[in-house]
């Protein structure tokens, strides 16, 4: 078969000094700007909306032709420019890979993990080209395998050798592993999975193949309920088993998940346990958002421009949505009980209701200072911030539950996602654009929530969580923490230094007396403080109202205060299925958590 002629852009990688963690890159672009070419690091990774200037990884870059050494001049932080030149210009530079993390790169002697954005420079003005990757082994280690969806282009499966990309974009959303991985395969809908797991590990894989399988085939329905196909041509589970370490970054045909070694399943393991349950919900919004935020996009994000920040009100949509449904769906496909699932629902009502933030600031707003603030926590981030994720799940589920009840059952938030799907996710457009969400809600289900989502995305109020749930018969049940024992509202860490305030909630009784985030606390009425079990053995034997003398540090300065106790606000959520709801409510109940979810509901 003849191949088709040579892309302008090639890059080529080599592992070339895993003990010193370094990728060799060399990048060849044919005819260069005669005005001399711009290559560019990106700033951030696409799913992840923080400036990590991967250029500061980028070592000892220099330029040549086949006539001699071209001149490198930074232009700023991420751009370099050669001097004018003619024929193939050649860039030669070492990445320094030391993240363990979905979103960067990572290289030592037993993997090497690379994300597109970490290692390859753009070409300025040939972003939309195609190019060739090649992917060398790393010298004097034989035994190693490549996994990622890149499409080959001369490479064998799972080999080393070459890969190509229909633009940068493209190229972005391809990670890629080396190592020795095991491996685990199933279809859906007749597109093969794959599962790669680098890292120690003794998961049962066959028991993990077994509820991947479920999980996705149940997500493809969602979104193709008359059975066409999930929209890529395969699909990879990149998974880093580590010891501790939790992330995952959503790709248009993979994931990279890092997860602690003992969430995976083992052999005879019984059920679902927590830990399982955190590993497979992972898997799940993953899997989800290659629907939902890698074609579904927000249409400020279209295209992405890696250079710099890019502003949307939208995340709660694509991320909060995701939320919702990663623990929805497995639920809905009977791989957890539904009396798990209330549990976990309850738990991100919990997150949400601890967080004085939620008074503060909008979900939309968070979207928009993603950059700056939820993705840059600091101690007074739970006073300032609320989460797009956790407030956007609940945001979905009072629309999805409002849809519900006004169309008794015949329309949902599914029919929201469908079309969503068919408008601005089968085929690659314009994307959702800031204002278009509720329209998009009132054509799907002929319910209008202009003002409801006015109210529960732009605004600070409380979500009414109680009544929606009522109506589908789960009651809800909120009490304050540690069984209502009186409260410093202090977020305690255990530090070298001693038990530490690691945030002094707004307006509790920690904050107003003078207690702040750092203050290592020594005495609590002339007792000493060892540790926050010990501490809440003390407040439990008072009540709200009393005043108490604490002892404390800040910097090496010994000082103390007497705080007011307070009662505790209602941050703990129980949610349970009423058995004696009206039959009405029942079978909403059934509609939204799925004929297979099981266990009382
Ligand atoms: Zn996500």
């Amino acid at each position: 078969m003849p191949r088709p002629s040579r892309p302008a852009i090639r890059y080529r990688i080599v592992p070339i000094d895993p003990h010193a963690h370094l990728f060799e890159v060399a990048l060849e672009i044919d005819e260069p700007d005669p005005e001399g070419q711009r290559v560019r690091m990106p700033a951030w990774i696409p799913g992840s909306y923080l400036v990590r200037d991967f250029a500061r990884h980028v070592i000892a870059i220099t330029a040549r032709t086949g006539a001699g050494p071209v001149a490198l001049t930074k232009r700023d932080k991420q751009t370099w420019q050669a001097a004018p030149c003619q024929g193939t210009l050649q860039l030669v530079y070492r990445v320094y890979a030391w993240d363990l993390s979905v979103r960067a790169a990572h290289l030592d002697a037993s993997h090497g993990f690379f994300n597109a954005t970490s290692v390859f420079l753009q070409v300025a003005g040939r972003e939309a080209l195609p190019c060739t990757v090649r992917i060398d082994p790393p010298p004097g280690i034989a035994g190693w395998r490549v996994a990622t969806t890149l499409p080959r282009d001369g490479a064998r499966a799972w080999g080393f050798g070459t890969y190509r990309a229909g633009n940068y974009e493209e190229l972005a959303d391809h990670p890629v592993e080396m190592g020795r991985f095991a491996r685990a395969s199933f279809t859906v809908a007749g597109v093969p999975h794959d599962i790669a797991i680098t890292g120690r590990h003794d998961a049962d894989l066959a028991r993990l193949t077994q509820d991947l399988q479920r999980l996705c085939a149940a997500q493809a329905r969602l979104f193709e309920p008359r059975g066409g196909k999930p929209p890529f041509e395969r699909y990879l589970f990149l998974v880093m088993a580590v010891d501790e370490g939790y992330g995952g970054l959503e790709h248009r045909s993979s994931t990279a998940l890092l997860c602690p070694r003992h969430e995976l399943p083992h052999a005879g393991m019984k059920g679902v346990p927590d830990s399982y349950r955190g590993f497979l919900a992972l898997a799940s919004h993953e899997y989800f958002h290659a629907w939902h935020v890698r074609r579904i996009r927000p249409a400020a994000l279209v295209p992405p421009d890696l250079a710099r920040e890019q502003y949307t009100r939208l995340l709660w949509i694509f991320e909060g949505f995701t939320s919702y449904y990663d623990e929805l769906m497995l639920a809905r496909c009977g791989l957890v009980e539904s009396t798990e699932y209330l549990k976990a629902l309850g738990q991100t009502i919990s997150q949400v209701l601890r967080g004085p933030g939620r008074l503060t600031q909008s979900v939309a707003e968070s979207s928009f200072d993603a950059w700056i603030k939820y993705y840059r926590p600091d101690e007074n981030s739970p006073n300032a911030v609320v989460s797009y994720y956790a407030k956007g799940a609940l945001v979905a589920l009072c629309l999805d539950l409002k849809i519900r009840q006004q169309t008794d059952g015949a329309r949902s938030l599914d029919d929201v996602m469908r079309l969503l799907w068919r408008r601005y996710g089968r085929q690659e457009g314009a994307g959702l654009a800031e204002d278009g969400f509720a329209p998009l809600v009132r054509e799907a289900t002929s319910v209008d929530v202009a003002p409801l989502l006015e109210a529960w995305a732009e605004g600070t109020g409380e979500l009414p969580l109680a009544d929606p749930l009522r109506a589908i018969g789960i009651s809800l049940e909120l009490d304050g923490a540690d069984d209502g024992a009186p409260s410093l509202g202090l977020r305690l860490a255990a530090r070298p230094e001693g038990l530490t305030v690691a945030t002094a909630l707004q307006d509790q009784a920690g904050m107003r007396a003078g207690l702040s985030a750092g203050d290592v606390l020594v005495a609590l009425d002339g007792l000493r403080v060892r540790d926050d079990k010990g501490l809440k053995t003390m407040l439990a034997r008072r009540r709200a109202g009393d005043t108490v003398q604490v002892h404390a540090f800040r910097r090496d300065e010994l000082f103390s205060v007497s705080a007011c106790l307070q009662k505790p606000p209602p941050t703990e959520a129980t949610l349970k299925v009423d058995e004696r709801a009206p039959p009405a409510a029942r079978l909403l109940r059934r509609g939204w958590l799925g004929p297979r979810a099981h266990g009382g509901a």
